[in-house]
Protein backbone atom coordinates (compact mmCIF):
# COMPACT_ATOMS: atom_id res chain seq x y z
CA UNK A 1 0.00 0.00 0.00
CA UNK A 2 1.21 3.40 -0.76
CA UNK A 3 1.14 6.30 1.81
CA UNK A 4 0.53 9.81 0.12
CA UNK A 5 1.93 12.22 2.71
CA UNK A 6 0.26 15.64 3.13
CA UNK A 7 3.14 16.85 1.01
CA UNK A 8 3.08 14.89 -1.90
CA UNK A 9 -0.97 15.70 -1.92
CA UNK A 10 -0.34 18.82 -1.62
CA UNK A 11 2.54 19.25 -4.49
CA UNK A 12 0.27 17.19 -6.55
CA UNK A 13 -2.72 19.66 -5.93
CA UNK A 14 -0.39 22.60 -6.89
CA UNK A 15 0.63 20.57 -10.35
CA UNK A 16 -2.95 19.67 -11.13
CA UNK A 17 -3.67 23.54 -10.73
CA UNK A 18 -0.93 24.68 -12.46
CA UNK A 19 -2.04 22.30 -15.84
CA UNK A 20 -5.56 23.00 -15.37
CA UNK A 21 -4.47 27.04 -15.77
CA UNK A 22 -2.58 26.72 -18.27
CA UNK A 23 -5.07 24.56 -20.85
CA UNK A 24 -7.77 27.34 -19.31
CA UNK A 25 -6.00 29.88 -20.38
CA UNK A 26 -3.92 28.90 -23.51
CA UNK A 27 -5.79 26.13 -24.89
CA UNK A 28 -5.94 23.96 -27.61
CA UNK A 29 -2.30 22.70 -26.30
CA UNK A 30 -1.21 19.40 -26.67
CA UNK A 31 -0.07 17.39 -24.06
CA UNK A 32 3.81 18.12 -25.03
CA UNK A 33 3.31 21.44 -25.21
CA UNK A 34 1.81 21.71 -21.40
CA UNK A 35 4.53 20.15 -20.17
CA UNK A 36 6.81 22.54 -22.05
CA UNK A 37 4.89 25.38 -21.18
CA UNK A 38 4.75 24.58 -16.93
CA UNK A 39 7.87 22.55 -16.79
CA UNK A 40 6.39 19.25 -15.23
CA UNK A 41 7.72 16.18 -16.52
CA UNK A 42 5.84 14.45 -19.34
CA UNK A 43 4.41 11.54 -17.11
CA UNK A 44 2.80 13.70 -14.61
CA UNK A 45 1.09 16.00 -17.05
CA UNK A 46 -0.53 12.34 -18.49
CA UNK A 47 -1.60 11.49 -14.81
CA UNK A 48 -2.73 14.55 -13.82
CA UNK A 49 -4.74 15.79 -17.64
CA UNK A 50 -6.49 11.97 -17.08
CA UNK A 51 -7.64 13.08 -14.11
CA UNK A 52 -8.88 16.28 -15.70
CA UNK A 53 -10.62 14.78 -18.41
CA UNK A 54 -12.30 12.14 -15.86
CA UNK A 55 -13.97 15.22 -13.85
CA UNK A 56 -14.92 16.52 -17.15
CA UNK A 57 -12.76 19.86 -16.67
CA UNK A 58 -10.37 19.14 -19.91
CA UNK A 59 -11.29 17.49 -23.06
CA UNK A 60 -9.69 16.04 -26.25
CA UNK A 61 -10.35 16.57 -29.02
CA UNK A 62 -9.27 15.61 -32.70
CA UNK A 63 -5.79 15.21 -33.90
CA UNK A 64 -3.08 18.17 -33.96
CA UNK A 65 0.24 18.76 -36.00
CA UNK A 66 2.50 16.58 -35.67
CA UNK A 67 6.59 16.87 -35.60
CA UNK A 68 6.62 13.38 -37.40
CA UNK A 69 5.35 9.91 -35.82
CA UNK A 70 1.70 9.63 -34.45
CA UNK A 71 -0.60 12.72 -34.23
CA UNK A 72 -1.07 13.98 -31.10
CA UNK A 73 -4.56 14.42 -29.32
CA UNK A 74 -5.64 18.33 -28.66
CA UNK A 75 -6.76 19.23 -25.05
CA UNK A 76 -9.19 21.95 -24.67
CA UNK A 77 -10.50 23.69 -21.34
CA UNK A 78 -13.99 22.56 -21.11
CA UNK A 79 -15.73 25.82 -20.38
CA UNK A 80 -19.52 24.08 -20.70
CA UNK A 81 -18.85 21.77 -17.54
CA UNK A 82 -20.32 24.32 -15.19
CA UNK A 83 -22.08 27.64 -15.43
CA UNK A 84 -21.62 30.86 -13.30
CA UNK A 85 -23.69 33.53 -12.20
CA UNK A 86 -22.25 37.48 -12.09
CA UNK A 87 -23.33 40.42 -10.73
CA UNK A 88 -22.77 44.09 -10.66
CA UNK A 89 -24.48 46.10 -8.25
CA UNK A 90 -24.42 50.00 -8.98
CA UNK A 91 -26.12 53.07 -8.00
CA UNK A 92 -29.23 52.79 -9.86
CA UNK A 93 -29.08 49.32 -11.80
CA UNK A 94 -28.48 45.81 -10.96
CA UNK A 95 -27.05 43.43 -13.68
CA UNK A 96 -26.50 40.07 -13.75
CA UNK A 97 -25.49 37.72 -16.24
CA UNK A 98 -25.03 33.67 -16.71
CA UNK A 99 -21.31 32.63 -17.80
CA UNK A 100 -20.02 29.84 -19.27
CA UNK A 101 -16.60 29.06 -17.31
CA UNK A 102 -14.57 30.39 -19.61
CA UNK A 103 -16.16 33.96 -19.17
CA UNK A 104 -19.02 33.85 -22.48
CA UNK A 105 -22.03 35.90 -21.51
CA UNK A 106 -25.23 33.28 -21.75
CA UNK A 107 -27.83 35.31 -20.92
CA UNK A 108 -27.83 38.59 -19.54
CA UNK A 109 -31.00 40.36 -16.79
CA UNK A 110 -30.99 43.91 -15.32
CA UNK A 111 -33.05 45.95 -13.53
CA UNK A 112 -32.76 49.49 -12.36
CA UNK A 113 -32.79 50.29 -8.10
CA UNK A 114 -35.07 52.69 -6.89
CA UNK A 115 -33.97 52.32 -3.48
CA UNK A 116 -31.23 51.32 -1.16
CA UNK A 117 -32.65 49.50 1.69
CA UNK A 118 -31.05 46.18 1.87
CA UNK A 119 -34.22 43.92 2.07
CA UNK A 120 -35.22 45.49 -1.28
CA UNK A 121 -32.00 45.55 -3.06
CA UNK A 122 -31.92 41.75 -1.97
CA UNK A 123 -35.21 41.02 -3.29
CA UNK A 124 -34.15 42.80 -7.08
CA UNK A 125 -30.57 40.34 -6.46
CA UNK A 126 -32.48 37.71 -5.55
CA UNK A 127 -34.89 37.85 -8.55
CA UNK A 128 -32.24 38.31 -11.67
CA UNK A 129 -30.22 35.34 -10.43
CA UNK A 130 -33.45 32.79 -9.78
CA UNK A 131 -34.43 33.71 -13.44
CA UNK A 132 -30.57 32.93 -14.38
CA UNK A 133 -30.67 30.14 -12.94
CA UNK A 134 -33.78 28.85 -14.39
CA UNK A 135 -32.24 29.38 -17.71
CA UNK A 136 -28.66 27.73 -17.24
CA UNK A 137 -28.17 24.89 -19.27
CA UNK A 138 -27.58 21.10 -18.23
CA UNK A 139 -23.73 20.70 -17.22
CA UNK A 140 -21.43 18.04 -15.24
CA UNK A 141 -20.99 20.95 -12.25
CA UNK A 142 -24.52 23.17 -12.95
CA UNK A 143 -24.46 26.17 -11.38
CA UNK A 144 -20.46 26.34 -9.57
CA UNK A 145 -20.68 29.95 -7.78
CA UNK A 146 -22.21 33.62 -7.98
CA UNK A 147 -19.92 36.27 -7.97
CA UNK A 148 -21.13 40.06 -7.27
CA UNK A 149 -19.05 43.10 -7.19
CA UNK A 150 -20.49 46.02 -5.66
CA UNK A 151 -19.23 50.03 -5.10
CA UNK A 152 -17.56 49.57 -1.79
CA UNK A 153 -15.13 48.14 0.81
CA UNK A 154 -15.35 44.57 0.76
CA UNK A 155 -13.12 42.11 3.47
CA UNK A 156 -11.36 38.90 2.93
CA UNK A 157 -14.94 37.36 4.34
CA UNK A 158 -17.44 39.02 1.66
CA UNK A 159 -18.50 41.58 4.28
CA UNK A 160 -19.28 45.07 2.83
CA UNK A 161 -17.62 46.96 5.27
CA UNK A 162 -18.83 50.30 3.47
CA UNK A 163 -20.00 51.86 0.25
CA UNK A 164 -21.04 55.65 0.75
CA UNK A 165 -22.81 55.65 -2.46
CA UNK A 166 -25.25 53.02 -1.15
CA UNK A 167 -25.44 54.37 2.38
CA UNK A 168 -24.51 50.57 3.40
CA UNK A 169 -22.10 49.81 6.30
CA UNK A 170 -21.10 46.23 7.16
CA UNK A 171 -23.59 43.79 4.93
CA UNK A 172 -22.64 40.60 5.23
CA UNK A 173 -23.68 40.19 1.48
CA UNK A 174 -22.26 36.66 1.15
CA UNK A 175 -24.02 35.04 3.91
CA UNK A 176 -27.43 36.43 2.57
CA UNK A 177 -27.01 35.25 -0.56
CA UNK A 178 -25.12 31.63 0.10
CA UNK A 179 -28.45 31.25 2.78
CA UNK A 180 -30.04 32.06 -0.59
CA UNK A 181 -29.00 29.87 -2.93
CA UNK A 182 -27.24 27.78 -1.50
CA UNK A 183 -23.56 27.66 -3.80
CA UNK A 184 -20.30 29.65 -2.64
CA UNK A 185 -20.51 33.73 -3.36
CA UNK A 186 -17.56 35.73 -3.93
CA UNK A 187 -18.11 39.43 -3.21
CA UNK A 188 -15.31 42.22 -4.84
CA UNK A 189 -15.33 45.55 -5.09
CA UNK A 190 -16.67 46.31 -8.89
CA UNK A 191 -13.12 47.83 -10.19
CA UNK A 192 -10.75 45.04 -8.62
CA UNK A 193 -13.74 43.26 -10.57
CA UNK A 194 -13.01 44.87 -13.47
CA UNK A 195 -9.68 44.89 -13.32
CA UNK A 196 -10.03 40.81 -13.63
CA UNK A 197 -12.11 40.93 -16.14
CA UNK A 198 -10.31 42.86 -18.36
CA UNK A 199 -6.88 41.20 -17.52
CA UNK A 200 -8.80 37.85 -18.41
CA UNK A 201 -10.83 38.09 -21.45
CA UNK A 202 -10.66 42.01 -22.37
CA UNK A 203 -8.14 44.50 -23.46
CA UNK A 204 -5.26 43.73 -20.49
CA UNK A 205 -4.36 39.73 -21.38
CA UNK A 206 -1.16 38.81 -20.07
CA UNK A 207 -0.41 42.58 -18.84
CA UNK A 208 1.73 42.38 -15.81
CA UNK A 209 1.46 46.19 -14.16
CA UNK A 210 -2.38 47.30 -14.98
CA UNK A 211 -4.52 49.72 -13.53
CA UNK A 212 -8.15 49.19 -14.48
CA UNK A 213 -10.18 52.84 -13.67
CA UNK A 214 -13.78 52.48 -13.28
CA UNK A 215 -15.44 55.37 -13.73
CA UNK A 216 -19.26 55.63 -13.37
CA UNK A 217 -21.49 56.16 -10.04
CA UNK A 218 -18.66 57.18 -8.32
CA UNK A 219 -14.51 56.06 -8.89
CA UNK A 220 -12.52 53.04 -8.05
CA UNK A 221 -9.44 51.58 -9.08
CA UNK A 222 -8.40 47.40 -9.76
CA UNK A 223 -4.33 47.81 -9.36
CA UNK A 224 -2.52 44.83 -10.67
CA UNK A 225 0.84 44.60 -9.57
CA UNK A 226 3.25 41.51 -11.30
CA UNK A 227 -0.21 40.27 -12.60
CA UNK A 228 -1.40 40.16 -9.36
CA UNK A 229 -4.32 42.17 -8.01
CA UNK A 230 -3.26 43.89 -5.04
CA UNK A 231 -5.51 44.37 -2.30
CA UNK A 232 -3.39 46.38 0.79
CA UNK A 233 -3.36 45.19 3.64
CA UNK A 234 -6.59 44.92 4.87
CA UNK A 235 -8.13 44.37 1.32
CA UNK A 236 -9.47 48.34 0.70
CA UNK A 237 -6.41 49.31 -1.77
CA UNK A 238 -7.97 51.13 -4.60
CA UNK A 239 -9.90 53.83 -3.83
CA UNK A 240 -8.92 56.41 -5.80
CA UNK A 241 -12.29 57.71 -6.16
CA UNK A 242 -11.43 59.68 -2.89
CA UNK A 243 -8.00 61.36 -3.38
CA UNK A 244 -8.00 64.89 -2.78
CA UNK A 245 -7.72 67.13 -6.31
CA UNK A 246 -8.89 70.10 -4.99
CA UNK A 247 -7.53 71.23 -1.57
CA UNK A 248 -10.52 73.18 -0.64
CA UNK A 249 -13.25 71.08 -2.94
CA UNK A 250 -16.45 70.11 -2.74
CA UNK A 251 -17.64 68.33 0.56
CA UNK A 252 -17.63 64.50 -0.18
CA UNK A 253 -19.90 61.80 1.36
CA UNK A 254 -16.83 59.95 2.41
CA UNK A 255 -16.34 62.95 4.87
CA UNK A 256 -13.41 64.50 3.05
CA UNK A 257 -13.20 67.11 0.36
CA UNK A 258 -12.50 67.76 -3.39
CA UNK A 259 -12.32 63.94 -4.05
CA UNK A 260 -11.77 62.86 -7.42
CA UNK A 261 -14.96 61.53 -8.06
CA UNK A 262 -16.85 64.45 -7.60
CA UNK A 263 -15.28 66.20 -10.58
CA UNK A 264 -15.04 63.05 -12.81
CA UNK A 265 -17.68 60.93 -12.21
CA UNK A 266 -21.63 60.60 -13.09
CA UNK A 267 -21.93 62.67 -9.53
CA UNK A 268 -20.82 65.92 -11.83
CA UNK A 269 -24.42 65.45 -13.37
CA UNK A 270 -25.91 66.33 -9.86
CA UNK A 271 -24.66 69.52 -9.82
CA UNK A 272 -28.20 71.56 -10.51
CA UNK A 273 -26.75 74.63 -11.67
CA UNK A 274 -25.22 72.40 -14.77
CA UNK A 275 -27.26 73.48 -17.84
CA UNK A 276 -27.14 69.58 -18.77
CA UNK A 277 -30.27 67.94 -20.94
CA UNK A 278 -30.53 65.08 -19.23
CA UNK A 279 -28.52 63.13 -15.88
CA UNK A 280 -27.85 59.69 -16.99
CA UNK A 281 -24.77 58.58 -19.06
CA UNK A 282 -26.65 56.30 -21.57
CA UNK A 283 -28.98 59.91 -22.45
CA UNK A 284 -25.96 62.53 -22.43
CA UNK A 285 -24.21 60.29 -24.82
CA UNK A 286 -26.94 60.21 -27.49
CA UNK A 287 -27.10 64.03 -27.37
CA UNK A 288 -23.09 64.09 -27.62
CA UNK A 289 -23.70 62.23 -30.53
CA UNK A 290 -26.27 64.59 -31.49
CA UNK A 291 -23.55 67.52 -31.08
CA UNK A 292 -25.96 69.43 -28.19
CA UNK A 293 -23.12 71.97 -27.25
CA UNK A 294 -23.46 71.98 -23.36
CA UNK A 295 -23.06 68.15 -22.77
CA UNK A 296 -20.01 68.52 -25.20
CA UNK A 297 -18.10 70.82 -23.00
CA UNK A 298 -19.18 68.90 -19.97
CA UNK A 299 -17.67 65.60 -21.03
CA UNK A 300 -15.06 67.57 -22.16
CA UNK A 301 -14.41 69.38 -18.55
CA UNK A 302 -15.19 65.35 -17.05
CA UNK A 303 -12.06 64.07 -19.77
CA UNK A 304 -9.93 66.78 -18.20
CA UNK A 305 -10.31 66.03 -14.43
CA UNK A 306 -10.28 62.34 -15.14
CA UNK A 307 -6.49 63.39 -16.74
CA UNK A 308 -5.74 65.08 -13.40
CA UNK A 309 -6.49 61.94 -11.11
CA UNK A 310 -4.97 59.48 -13.96
CA UNK A 311 -1.70 61.75 -14.06
CA UNK A 312 -1.77 61.25 -10.02
CA UNK A 313 -2.12 57.32 -10.40
CA UNK A 314 0.70 57.08 -13.23
CA UNK A 315 3.38 58.79 -11.55
CA UNK A 316 2.22 56.65 -8.72
CA UNK A 317 2.27 53.31 -9.75
CA UNK A 318 4.09 53.22 -13.34
CA UNK A 319 1.49 50.68 -15.17
CA UNK A 320 1.94 49.46 -18.33
CA UNK A 321 -1.60 49.61 -19.26
CA UNK A 322 -4.34 52.12 -17.86
CA UNK A 323 -8.42 50.75 -18.84
CA UNK A 324 -11.06 53.43 -18.22
CA UNK A 325 -13.95 51.05 -17.47
CA UNK A 326 -17.48 51.22 -16.07
CA UNK A 327 -20.65 53.34 -17.51
CA UNK A 328 -18.36 56.34 -18.71
CA UNK A 329 -16.56 54.33 -21.09
CA UNK A 330 -19.59 54.27 -22.84
CA UNK A 331 -18.77 58.20 -23.50
CA UNK A 332 -14.52 57.16 -24.83
CA UNK A 333 -15.18 58.94 -28.05
CA UNK A 334 -15.56 62.42 -26.16
CA UNK A 335 -13.70 61.93 -22.90
CA UNK A 336 -10.35 60.15 -24.86
CA UNK A 337 -9.15 63.17 -26.26
CA UNK A 338 -9.16 65.84 -23.52
CA UNK A 339 -8.21 63.10 -20.64
CA UNK A 340 -4.89 61.96 -23.10
CA UNK A 341 -4.15 65.66 -23.72
CA UNK A 342 -3.93 66.21 -20.40
CA UNK A 343 -1.85 63.05 -19.07
CA UNK A 344 0.34 64.10 -21.89
CA UNK A 345 0.82 67.20 -20.52
CA UNK A 346 1.52 66.29 -16.84
CA UNK A 347 2.59 63.14 -16.38
CA UNK A 348 6.56 62.79 -16.05
CA UNK A 349 8.57 62.26 -18.80
CA UNK A 350 9.75 58.70 -18.03
CA UNK A 351 6.25 57.05 -16.96
CA UNK A 352 4.83 57.94 -20.42
CA UNK A 353 7.24 55.66 -21.88
CA UNK A 354 5.51 52.82 -23.29
CA UNK A 355 2.02 53.37 -21.48
CA UNK A 356 -1.06 53.00 -23.10
CA UNK A 357 -4.06 54.40 -21.95
CA UNK A 358 -6.98 51.96 -23.64
CA UNK A 359 -10.71 52.47 -23.01
CA UNK A 360 -12.79 48.90 -21.91
CA UNK A 361 -12.95 46.45 -24.40
CA UNK A 362 -15.95 44.84 -23.01
CA UNK A 363 -17.36 47.89 -22.36
CA UNK A 364 -19.82 48.26 -19.24
CA UNK A 365 -19.93 44.67 -18.65
CA UNK A 366 -16.25 44.47 -17.10
CA UNK A 367 -17.42 43.82 -13.96
CA UNK A 368 -20.49 41.32 -14.47
CA UNK A 369 -17.91 39.74 -16.57
CA UNK A 370 -14.87 39.94 -13.77
CA UNK A 371 -17.39 39.21 -11.13
CA UNK A 372 -18.19 35.65 -12.46
CA UNK A 373 -14.48 35.44 -12.81
CA UNK A 374 -13.84 35.25 -9.32
CA UNK A 375 -16.56 32.72 -8.75
CA UNK A 376 -14.61 30.32 -11.46
CA UNK A 377 -11.39 30.75 -9.55
CA UNK A 378 -13.21 30.02 -6.24
CA UNK A 379 -14.68 27.07 -8.13
CA UNK A 380 -11.35 25.49 -9.63
CA UNK A 381 -9.33 25.97 -6.43
CA UNK A 382 -7.50 28.61 -7.51
CA UNK A 383 -3.88 28.42 -5.76
CA UNK A 384 -0.94 31.08 -6.05
CA UNK A 385 1.86 29.82 -6.87
CA UNK A 386 5.32 31.12 -8.00
CA UNK A 387 6.83 29.32 -10.79
ZN1 LIG B 1 -14.59 61.24 -0.90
Amino acid sequence: MVRVTGDQALVKKINKSIILHTIRKYSPLSRAKVSEMTGLNKATVSNLVAELCAQELVTEAGPGESSGGRKPLILHFNAMAGSVIGVELRVKQLTAVLCDLGGRILQEQECSLESHQLPYVLEAMTKLISALIAAAPATPYGIVGIGVGVPGMVDEHGVVLFAPNLGWETVDLRALLEAEFAVPVTIDNEANAGALGELNFGAARDVRHLLYVSAGSGIGSGIIIEGELYKGARGYAGETGHMSIEAEGKPCSCGSQGCWELYASEKTYDTPALPLPARTTPELVAHAAAGEPNTLSHFNTMGEYLGIGVTNLINSFNPQLIVIGGALSEAEAWLGEPLRSVVAKRTLPYHKQELEITFSKLGSRGTVIGAGFSAVMHFLGHIRVTL
